[in-house]
């Protein structure tokens, strides 16, 4: 079942916008803190190009954790599955996506999954090229094709906020060097990855990559394989079982899409073979993710069928 008008979106809409007010703006990177904690949008992006659309989409968001999916993606284009698996594991660690308390205890050391903090610098860390500008051009690249968006850049302001708070960060980075999984100066890698996190784009913009990863990596409009296809798949797997920090399991009852929040309150949803979804909604829950966007995305679940289970 396919969404029929703009209005039955915003009435969807309107109907989760009570929840916005049970949660909560990030506060830990102080440039988030700007964000209105009142609003909500969303983006539907269907593969022949139409696309409906309620609330203020023209808002942006920086993608934060969403941007782990793409990094992901590039890292293996790069490198292949075999050695970036060997560098970041695979399993769901049921702990917040900053934690450190597994790190130590998973043998071998490394991180468990690339959608934690510690498994995303692991990741960013083997993005390809000789420097860090180029390293990140070739993420924005991809990000810019996969959205069809050449205008889609990154804030300076909010980079620069999280740069100057992101200790946990680095203590995440000193682990991993000192256990050999990254080698390279933690203060470049935290450039690199805050400069990622902080890329900008609306929620339309996160519709059209949900499609492209619905799609197995091709953009269906221009039958244009961005990312190859098992990789999309490996992507849309860590999707499900670790998109939505340690709230996956109950978000895969509920929706049953992939799905990845990113602490800005944006969502990134792929439905497999139909669609793309991006919401925005900056009042998060207790687990970081969008509280009004989850109630928004339960409801259209339910009523265009949309899990995959
Ligand atoms: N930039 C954020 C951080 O590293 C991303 C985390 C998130 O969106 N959950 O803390």
């Amino acid at each position: 079942m396919q969404c029929q008008s703009i209005e039955e979106l915003q009435l969807l809409v309107n109907k989760a916008k009570k929840y916005t007010d049970q949660g909560k703006v990030a506060d830990y990177i102080p440039a988030l803190k700007m964000a209105n904690p009142d609003s909500l949008s969303i983006a539907l992006y269907y593969p022949d190009g139409n696309c409906y659309s309620a609330g203020d989409v023209s808002e942006n968001l920086t993608l934060q954790s969403i941007s782990k999916v793409i990094s992901l993606a590039l890292a293996l284009m790069d490198w292949g599955e075999d050695y970036v698996f060997d560098h970041v594991g695979q399993e769901p660690t049921g702990d917040p996506f900053n934690s450190i308390a597994k790190l130590e205890i998973s043998k071998p050391s490394k991180p468990l999954n690339p959608m934690i903090n510690a498994g995303a610098l692991a990741v960013t860390h083997m993005i390809k090229g000789e420097s860090v500008e180029e390293r990140f051009q070739r993420l924005l690249t991809l990000i810019q094709k996969l959205a069809n968006n050449s205008s889609i850049g990154y804030s300076r302001e909010i980079a620069r906020s999280e740069f100057e708070t992101a200790d946990l960060n680095r203590s995440l980075c000193y682990f991993l060097k000192q256990h050999g999984i990254i080698n390279e100066e933690v203060e470049q890698l935290i450039d690199l990855y805050t400069r990622q996190c902080s890329i900008e784009m609306n929620c339309l913009d996160l519709s059209r990559i949900g499609c492209v990863l619905a799609f197995d990596g091709k953009d269906p409009l221009t039958e244009v394989q961005l990312i190859p296809a098992n990789i999309a798949r490996i992507c849309k797997t860590f999707m499900v079982t670790c998109g939505m920090y340690n709230a996956s399991g109950e978000f895969a009852i509920k929706v049953g899409i992939p799905a990845k929040s990113g602490v800005s309150g944006g969502i990134l949803g792929t439905v497999p073979g139909r669609c793309g979804i991006g919401v925005y909604g900056p009042a998060l829950d207790e687990k970081g993710n969008s509280v009004a966007g989850i109630q928004l995305l339960k409801m259209m679940s339910e009523k265009y069928m949309l899990s995959m289970f």
